[in-house]
């Protein structure tokens, strides 16, 4: 695999909350994303704008009333062929599990088992997608624990035993012992401070490096999108508005959006007044017609409120507004 190679590709996924009375909350509504070998993808927005809701659609880790509406989710095996995730088996979806494509919850406490050491959390991962009997497994935790500087006594703790910092770098290394494809990690530094924050974003970056797994880090903190990813990919109102290079997006955002975002942003020594995004989100049960972004816009057109805009290209970026129409 190149590093090129796509590792997953959404196309058009519409996942929507099917509620009562006809209610129809479009929590993702027709997006497109892919993630190559090796890349580390952000994706930003505010709370509630359907970043959580993309990431379960993409592990399939949904239950009504949240529904695929439609679109096609594929990721690629590790014998290189790509597969529809909504057309496996459940037998064939768990196996794909851990190997191919592993999940972390918002929260570390949610995701480990607060009645077992560290040590049984691995072994039951080995247990369930490994071949190996449990010498071997825990011959190969502590290889990985050491590869990726993490202390072997965290095996004999329970996960109240460990700071904060070190429970999220725990639950990493159990999300990826099975040397998964990509990981799609839900705001994996909220709640830690900006020290244990670097420690998090070090060790995603090692395992890129060591082991080429791919990434999609979800998170309203711009600044983790900064430090951590290669390309960004910013959310409003359950759409992608804005996908590029996150060097390219933090100089010039072309999306009103983007902008307001990363104007937001304090800056060291900066004694510009901050200007945040005015006005809040729409309901996603009955959002704005044209862009959905329009209600708040400092630029919006008459265009703006009637049409959708499409994707526009510029340089390897795209952006959904009509200012870049023909640019
Ligand atoms: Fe603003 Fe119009 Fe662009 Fe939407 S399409 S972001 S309303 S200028």
């Amino acid at each position: 695999m190149s590093a090129n190679t796509l590792v997953l590709d959404c196309r058009n996924v519409a996942a929507y909350y099917e509620l009562d009375y006809g209610i129809r909350v479009r929590a993702v509504d027709n997006v497109s994303l892919s993630v190559r070998k090796g890349e580390i993808v952000g994706l930003a927005g505010e709370s509630g704008c359907g970043k959580t809701t993309l990431m379960r659609t993409i592990y399939r880790d949904i239950a009504p009333p949240l529904r695929l509406v439609s679109g096609v989710v594929r990721l690629q095996s590790a014998n290189g062929e790509f597969i529809d995730v909504y057309g496996l088996s459940e037998a064939e979806l768990k196996k794909m599990r851990a190997k191919v494509i592993s999940y972390i919850p918002q929260g570390s406490m949610s995701v480990l088992n607060p009645t077992s050491r560290i040590r049984s959390q691995f072994l039951e991962i080995f247990q369930k997608y490994g071949r190996v009997d449990k010498n071997e497994a825990l011959r190969q935790v502590k290889e990985r624990l050491r590869e990726l500087g993490l202390r072997e006594s965290i095996l004999a703790s329970y996960p109240h035993q460990l700071s904060g910092g070190m429970r999220q770098r725990t639950v990493i290394a159990l999300a990826t012992i099975m040397n998964p494809s990509i990981v799609l990690a839900d705001e994996p530094t909220s709640a830690l401070d900006v020290v244990y924050q670097r420690g998090v974003v070090e060790m995603i970056q090692k395992i890129r490096e060591m082991y080429g797994t791919s990434f999609i880090l979800v998170s309203h903190d711009m600044g983790l999108h900064y430090q951590a990813s290669d390309r960004i990919a910013i959310m409003y109102a359950g759409k992608i508005i804005e996908v590029g290079n996150t060097d390219d997006v933090f100089k010039e955002p072309l999306h009103p959006y983007t902008e307001g975002l990363i104007n937001s942003l304090p800056r060291i020594g900066g004694s510009k007044k901050l200007e945040g995004l005015s006005g809040l989100p729409p309901s996603l049960a009955n959002p704005p017609p044209g862009c959905r972004f329009h209600p708040r816009c400092p630029y919006r057109m008459e265009k703006c409120s009637a049409e959708e805009p499409p994707f526009f290209t510029v340089g390897d970026r795209q952006v959904a507004c009509w200012l870049l129409e023909g640019k």
